[in-house]
């Protein structure tokens, strides 16, 4: 492994990464090469008219690995992403789904705009027109290639590319498949966009289940009081924050976001600093917290749990010395770099790393994408029954008992799971799952003593099992 104290790129930065994995493993280099080769890459620019004049669009799909289909991965719309950026992501979203076990490959999509600068009508002209690009280039169907929401994007995207592919392909009776993180009306699935935040505090959660774990942190056992500090309020760290906040007990004691942080050491409620931030476009004079500018400084804030959830490149060479935290929980994609990852490691800081903490998103991705190739609605089938079953489970109880059970045991017994349940069912089914697969590499492996590098042993073995089976041709 080479580093030559360059900034690395994204992508290299990722594939450092992976090759602490590969080492541990001592896997051949030819299928070390293929495994972090990206499959294929297309760049498409197109025109689009706004207000009369004529605009040009670029946009990237990535596609890193096929060797299970359909590629899976979101589309981002940002002012500054780039061909190696989308690679990069392509790369986490193969581990990615790897390690959560959802049978995909990894691809990743992105459009150089700035969504702020657009109106919705435009914004859907130009939506639909990179998507006809990805379908026209074979970059997008429910077979291959499926897109779902990533940053500056949402259910309102996903809606105008089910609607261009389904324009495309009237014959398909798997459209609605084409894209994933639709809004439920249109084949969407329920819980999918609270899933990559909702994951995070599954794996959180199920961190803190394993008192060892959590000393060797350095942390005190419980997560209940645990002070954090969470950067970007978006999607997944508004759903992240909000639970460790509500149902969990936790302090949320500084938000970062783009214009500045919040701090409050007795804990900032997150519902309103969201509905604060929908009223004003910022967090600038929320008055239960104190605002200051400089957001940044706010990663060096000592606490016990930092989760780090706007963007890649956050906690880099330059800061990592100065982060004053015991746990960074990544829930964005990236925002430790190479460099960061090792002063870090060697300061005994514990990681929990992107391509596990926030494979939430596409895990329940997966249940859409099932969902949309079943043509229903996961519990119609069983609900009522179910329900029926708990209500003669109850007669017969007092029956037997002669007792008539407290009211929230009746409402418990005769309750049939709904499509919500059953989804964060899974997901958390799968966070812990997975968690204990990592768990498993580092008790196992003395090689093997970080959860990144836990997690990439997990993915490779995985995949590299599947180039075995299968073989190359
Ligand atoms: N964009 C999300 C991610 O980075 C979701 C991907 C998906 O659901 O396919 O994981």
């Amino acid at each position: 492994m080479e580093n030559n104290n360059k900034t690395l790129s994204f992508s290299e930065s990722v594939n450092y990464m992976v090759d602490r994995a590969i080492n541990v493993l001592e896997i051949d280099t030819g299928i070390a090469s293929a495994l972090k080769a990206c499959n294929a890459t297309i760049k498409v620019s197109f025109p689009v008219e706004i207000n009369g004049k004529i605009e040009v669009f670029t946009g990237w799909r990535a596609v890193h690995s096929d060797h299970r289909l359909p590629s899976k991965g979101g589309i981002r719309f940002a002012p500054y992403v780039d061909e190696d950026e989308v690679e990069a992501l392509a790369a986490l979203m193969t581990y990615k789904c790897a390690i959560v076990d959802v049978p995909f490959g990894g691809s990743k999509g992105g459009l150089l705009i700035d969504p702020r600068k657009y109106t919705r009508d435009d914004m859907q002209r130009i939506t639909r027109r990179f998507a006809r690009e990805l379908v026209r280039k074979g970059f997008l169907s429910p077979a291959t290639n499926v897109p779902a929401p990533d940053m500056g994007t949402g259910e309102r995207e996903m809606a105008w590319i089910a609607d261009t592919y389904k324009h495309l392909h009237p014959e398909d009776i798997n459209t609605l498949g084409c894209v994933t993180g639709k809004p439920v009306a249109h084949g969407g699935i329920r819980g999918r966009t609270e899933a990559t935040g909702r994951g995070v505090v599954y794996v959180i959660r199920e961190f803190f289940r394993n008192p060892d774990d959590v000393i060797n942190a350095g942390l005190k056992p419980g997560l209940g009081g645990k002070r954090i500090v969470v950067q970007g309020l978006g999607n997944v760290g508004y759903h992240a924050a909000k639970l460790l906040d509500e149902e969990d007990d936790c302090l949320i004691i500084a938000i970062l976001e783009r214009d500045g942080i919040l701090v409050n050491e007795e804990g900032i409620n997150v519902e309103n600093v969201r509905q604060h931030i929908n009223e004003h476009k910022t967090i600038k004079g929320f008055p239960e917290a104190t605002f200051s500018e400089n957001a940044a400084a706010g990663l060096e804030i000592e606490c016990d749990i930092l989760i780090p959830a706007a963007m890649e490149a956050q906690i880099t060479g330059k800061n990592a010395d100065n982060i004053n935290t015991k746990l960074i929980v990544e829930a964005a994609n990236g925002p430790v770099t190479f460099e960061a990852d090792d002063i870090l490691r060697n300061r005994g800081v514990t990681i929990l790393p992107d391509a596990f903490v926030n494979a939430g998103g596409v895990t329940v991705s997966y249940f859409e994408w099932v969902r949309n190739l079943s043509h229903i609605r996961f519990g119609r089938m069983e609900r009522r029954h179910d329900e029926l079953r708990g209500a003669r489970l109850l007669q017969a109880l007092e029956t037997m008992t002669g007792k008539t059970p407290e009211n929230w045991m009746q409402d418990e017994l005769v309750y049939g799971a709904d499509e919500l349940d059953l989804v964060r069912s899974g997901l958390d089914d799968t966070m812990r799952n997975s968690y204990q697969q990592l768990k498993e590499v580092m008790d196992n492996n003395d090689k093997v003593t970080d959860y990144r590098t836990a997690s990439y042993v997990v993915a490779i073995n995985k995949i590299v099992r599947s180039y075995i089976d299968i073989g190359v041709y």
